[in-house]
């Protein structure tokens, strides 16, 4: 049997952090490494004294990224947009596989992650680790099938703690709808005097209370819609699909470039 896959752990105390620490399998994988803010509290206690999970790994700050990323065999980083970007050329240097949901970034910096990372390790890059929200949004180029006559509209929701909006997912999404219907524009909000022109796709969000995720696609037709949906029940699915998404970057001969979680699952866009 192959020994454990060693885990460098980015953002090692934030929600997800915590829950891929508690949820990793220890016959598949051992945190060796733990990494957060600067000025979080966390830093300098063990995952367990946090409890998150059976690890010792202590928790340290980023300037121990480096040494921390040389004892790992696969770094999953779940932070914010600006620690992400911090650490990125860290960890292109690290040579690491790599494994990230951070959502938030923009256009410009996600391509410059991208060509930062292309060549030099394999990467999974994803907004939303769940298998079943992965589905939805390969679904979603089905759309494509629907007469003009029908419009579209993403709407999601997510905690009041979240920072970013739309979710990532919800763009992903409006990236295939997009592509599927033509669309050219996209509404964030309605009021007032605003009739929905052809070209709009409408992405709307709501916030509030604990809500783990939920994304639904709406095609309305003049006689009938239809209702894609899905719902997060938790964030362990996030954390199993990121853990799932670290075996499979790790698999001997995978090529240095990024990847997605439809190439994870094999759903072909
Ligand atoms: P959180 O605020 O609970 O945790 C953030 C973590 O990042 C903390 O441990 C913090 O100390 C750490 N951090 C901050 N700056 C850092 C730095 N410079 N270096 C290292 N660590 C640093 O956030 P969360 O709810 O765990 O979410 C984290 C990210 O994951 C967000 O972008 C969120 O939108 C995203 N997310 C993605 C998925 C997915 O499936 N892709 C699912 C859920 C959340």
């Amino acid at each position: 049997m192959s020994r454990p896959l060693r885990v460098c752990l980015v953002g090692a105390t934030g929600r997800m952090g915590t829950l891929i620490s508690r949820e990793a399998p220890t016959d598949r994988f051992d945190v060796t490494g733990a990494v957060a803010a600067q000025d979080d509290p966390g830093v300098g206690k063990t995952l367990r004294e946090l409890g998150a999970g059976p690890s010792p790994a202590k928790v340290s700050p980023p300037s121990a990224l480096a040494g921390l990323l040389a004892k790992s065999d696969v770094c999953i980083s779940f932070t914010s947009a600006q620690a992400e970007v911090a650490n990125l050329p860290v960890i292109a240097k690290g040579a690491v596989p790599y494994v990230s949901g951070t959502t938030g970034l923009t256009p410009q910096q996600r391509k410059d992650a991208n060509s930062a990372l292309a060549g030099r390790l394999p990467a999974v890059i994803a907004s939303n680790f769940s298998l079943g929200a992965n589905l939805l949004i390969a679904m979603s180029a089905a759309l494509k099938a629907l007469p003009s006559g029908f419009d579209v509209s993403i709407v999601e929701a997510h905690h009041s703690g979240k920072v970013d909006a739309p979710s990532g997912t919800a763009l992903s999404i409006a990236q295939e709808v997009s592509k599927a219907r033509g669309y050219t524009k996209t509404v964030n909000g309605r009021s007032g005097a605003s009739k929905r022109a052809p070209e709009e796709l409408e992405v709307f969000s709501l916030r509030g209370g604990g809500t783990p995720g939920i994304h639904t696609v709406h095609a309305f037709g003049p006689h009938e819609m239809i209702t894609l949906e899905h719902l997060a029940f938790s964030r362990s699915a996030f954390a199993l699909g990121a853990l799932h998404a670290a075996e499979w970057v790790t698999a001997e001969g995978r090529e240095p470039r990024v990847y997605g979680m439809a190439d994870v699952l094999g759903l072909k866009l």
